[in-house]
């Protein structure tokens, strides 16, 4: 999964950390004038933590945390691993639904974790406590995804993430290197909000699902942009393959890596700026 370990530059890519699958890579770089962000693990550290859980009446909260945890334990998504911590069991014909949430059975319940929306479209409506949890999380700018098992709606998990402390500074250099900054997230409009506030984005396309991150940057492309796009998920890959520039946070999926020209080893979003000012100065030395 790692590219060609070519690196930028006169060695300085080496010492920053940046990974470049090719040549290339680099002529795209000089003309990029957009930089579309990933929120979850690229701008945020992606390591939530879960901070509430909610019944719906007549639902044991420990049940809610259980079977949720289970079938979580099966994935590898940031919110999966705030919501597994430390359960184990059984799961059986798990099916990950990327963007949305994810499915299986454990102890015999088909069980059902994902966005509020996901739950709706199964026809398991959130009950109206349980959608006032689901309001108030995310007007405190965290996440809220919501637990169905046999047909019906019975919980809410809240978990929260933190932004990186290198995230902020790489906003202002890419400004300062005349790009401008878009925060693009299947997450919700609320907690992707709060995070642009904290790192001084205005530009927020949140509530986004996978297939139309895509989507966005072709959108963007046609409007004539020439686009960066710094993402970690699977959710990112498409993404990440159609922007002029890919670059993937080292600790990402395989896929995104793969999908990528560049990568950046230490998930320090301020490299990612870094190499667009390194490769303009090195290739217009070399021209
Ligand atoms: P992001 O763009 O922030 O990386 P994703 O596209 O991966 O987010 O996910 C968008 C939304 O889908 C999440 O905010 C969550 O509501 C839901 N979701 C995705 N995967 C899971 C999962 N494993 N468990 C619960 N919810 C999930
Ligand atoms: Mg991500």
């Amino acid at each position: 999964a790692t590219p060609t370990a070519l690196l930028v530059g006169t060695g300085r890519g080496a010492q920053l950390g940046i990974l470049v699958r090719g040549p290339e890579a680099l002529e795209q770089t000089r003309r990029v004038d957009t930089v579309v962000l990933d929120k979850t693990g690229t701008v945020t550290t992606g390591r939530m933590t879960l901070v509430d859980v909610v019944a719906a009446d007549g639902t044991d909260p420990a049940d809610v945390r259980r079977l949720a945890g289970v079938l979580e334990s099966a994935s590898e998504h940031p919110i999966a691993r705030a919501v597994a911590d430390g359960h184990t069991g059984a799961v059986e014909d798990f099916a990950n639904l990327p963007g949305r949430g994810v499915r299986g059975s454990v102890d015999g319940h088909d069980v059902v974790v994902g966005r509020p929306a996901l739950l709706a479209e199964l026809g398991h409506p959130l009950p109206d406590p349980l959608v006032d949890a689901v309001d108030r999380a995310e007007a405190a700018g965290r996440t809220a995804v919501a637990v169905a098992w046999d047909g019906a709606a019975r919980g809410v998990l809240v978990v929260a993430d933190g932004v990186k402390d290198t995230s902020a500074e790489a906003v202002e250099r890419f400004r300062a290197l005349g790009l401008a900054p878009v925060l693009l997230t299947g997450d919700n409009e609320r907690a992707a909000r709060a995070v642009a506030r904290e790192v001084g984005i205005d530009d927020v396309v949140a509530g986004v699902m996978p297939e139309d991150k895509v989507e966005h940057v072709r959108r963007l492309q046609a409007e004539g942009r020439v686009v960066a796009m710094v993402g970690d998920g699977v959710n990112d890959a498409a993404a990440l393959a159609q922007a002029d520039l890919g670059i993937a946070m080292g600790a990402g999926t395989d896929v995104a890596i793969e999908a990528s020209d560049l990568t950046l080893v230490r998930g320090d979003l301020r490299v990612a700026a870094d190499a667009v000012r390194l490769s303009r100065r090195t290739l217009g030395t070399i021209r």
